[in-house]
């Protein structure tokens, strides 16, 4: 026998029914989006390595260890599975200049890859939402997008998410806490690991988001960069909670959020929960004013957040809101070859007028017992069987079987005109 093939591992196949689940998050995002005038950008898969190694750092997570990098064999170019679509996003706005008129609302989904070692909520395909405002410099598109993702939960049924909030500054700010940050952390160089060790003069600020508990007393003690920010950043951290406050959402200032990647500047801001594990962040984003420079294009101020969309499934399972996965309507029963044609039409005609409709298939020499086709038609999930019987059709009829619980005064089987399909079309689909 030959060796059978798997998915790669920390990568999933998404199969009916969970993936019926995908389809209804998806819908519930993108009728968001246009709520907010948020439109659809997509970007390829594949990306340049400059891109990533330029816009994210070279001393971060994804850019050290977790990126699926190769050079294409037929031309030597360097490329990157996409970790993330921020980077992604501006080069394409600078590309095709998509600011000369102005700011725009972008939105993405899809896949992104990192390699991580995979567990609950971490995979190395997983897949964001992304929501990207381009081009406009004041916190009150922060807040917006803030809110964009509260009304989000809100219409998911979502409970228990909490935001935190910090500010990153401006790069110089950043510099000034930076000396200070790296002669605390001197002094206290004996509660190091190996990591914040290696990051001590390269990347700091990413020592305070360690994950390590015995780093933890020490980092909590640690110079703070709020303490470094001037007037102007203040102002628009202040001006972001001001604005939030007047729609009545609450957050945490956590002066420890730092974010993973190096574009961040002024806001950043996480959603969290703790039903999750330890994988308690299920969307995350700031402000990245650098960005579109740090590519080769134009300044340009961005703010943008992405979700995990696994986490957020993930969430909705864990709090019960997930709603029973899309099913098929009514399931054709086609006791005979002769029968075949007239319910192939009549499934046609019932589609046309929004029902929802599977036909038994697949005979090779039949079209296989009643018995069967009615057991198919049950594990099909549809509330109804259409059975295309001889002495029906031979009346002009078709009779329509209730699979499901029958209301009260409802008939369990009834017969229905073949020519009238409109009339009573309706009364078979579903919510
Ligand atoms: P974490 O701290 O959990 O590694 P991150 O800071 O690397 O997250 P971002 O790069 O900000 O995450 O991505 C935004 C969101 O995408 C995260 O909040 C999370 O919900 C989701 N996400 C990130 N990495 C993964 C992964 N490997 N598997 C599943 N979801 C992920
Ligand atoms: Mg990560």
């Amino acid at each position: 026998m030959v060796e059978k093939l798997n998915a790669v591992k920390g990568m999933n196949d998404i199969a009916p029914p969970v993936s019926a689940h995908w389809e209804w998050l998806e819908e519930r995002l993108r009728v968001l989006m246009r709520r907010y005038g948020y439109r659809n950008l997509r970007t390829p898969i594949v990306e340049p390595t400059a891109l990533f190694v330029r816009g994210l750092g070279e001393v971060t997570d994804i850019v050290e260890k977790e990126m699926y990098s190769f050079e294409d064999r037929l031309n030597g170019e360097q490329l990157t599975l996409r970790p993330e679509n921020t980077a992604g996003v501006v080069r394409a706005a600078v590309e095709h200049s998509m600011l000369y008129d102005g700011g725009k609302r972008l939105y993405y989904m899809g896949p992104m890859f990192r390699h991580e070692r995979p567990q609950r909520g971490r995979y190395r395909q997983f897949h964001q939402f992304g929501a990207e405002a381009l081009g406009f410099a004041g916190p009150d598109v922060d807040a917006e997008l803030i809110v964009m993702a509260c009304d989000l939960w809100a219409e998911l049924g979502l409970e228990g998410i909490e935001l935190e909030i910090n500010s990153l500054g401006q790069p110089e700010e950043r510099q000034a806490h930076r000396k200070a940050l790296i002669a605390y952390l001197e002094a206290h160089a004996d509660q190091l690991d190996d990591d914040a060790r290696r990051r001590l003069h390269s990347n700091p600020l990413r020592i305070l988001d360690t994950k390590n508990p015995s780093m933890q007393a020490m980092v909590n003690g640690a110079p703070r960069l709020m303490d470094h920010l001037g007037m102007e950043s203040l102002d628009h951290f202040n001006r972001l909670r001001a604005l939030l406050d007047a729609q009545g959402i609450g957050y945490r200032i956590n002066p420890r959020l730092v974010r993973g990647m190096d574009y961040y500047n002024l806001s950043v801001f996480e959603f969290v929960t703790t039903q999750l594990g330890s994988q308690g962040t299920v969307c995350a984003g700031g402000r990245y004013d650098g960005l579109f420079e740090q590519v080769g294009g134009k300044a340009a101020p961005a703010v943008g957040w992405a979700l995990g969309m696994e986490r957020i499934l993930e969430l909705l399972k864990e709090q019960g809101r997930l709603t029973e996965p899309w099913v098929v309507d009514v399931y054709a029963v086609v006791p005979t070859l002769a029968a075949l044609p007239v319910a192939m039409k009549l499934l046609r005609q019932l589609r046309h007028l929004g029902v929802n409709a599977t036909m038994h298939a697949g005979g090779v020499d039949g079209v296989g017992s009643m018995k069967s086709q009615f057991k198919k038609a049950d594990s099909s999930g549809a509330r109804f069987a259409l059975v295309f019987g001889e002495q029906e059709l031979g009346l002009g009829m078709v009779a329509v079987k209730a699979l499901r619980v029958v209301q009260e005064g409802e008939q369990s089987q009834r017969l229905f005109p073949l020519d009238q399909a409109h009339e009573w079309a309706q009364s078979l689909r579903g919510a």
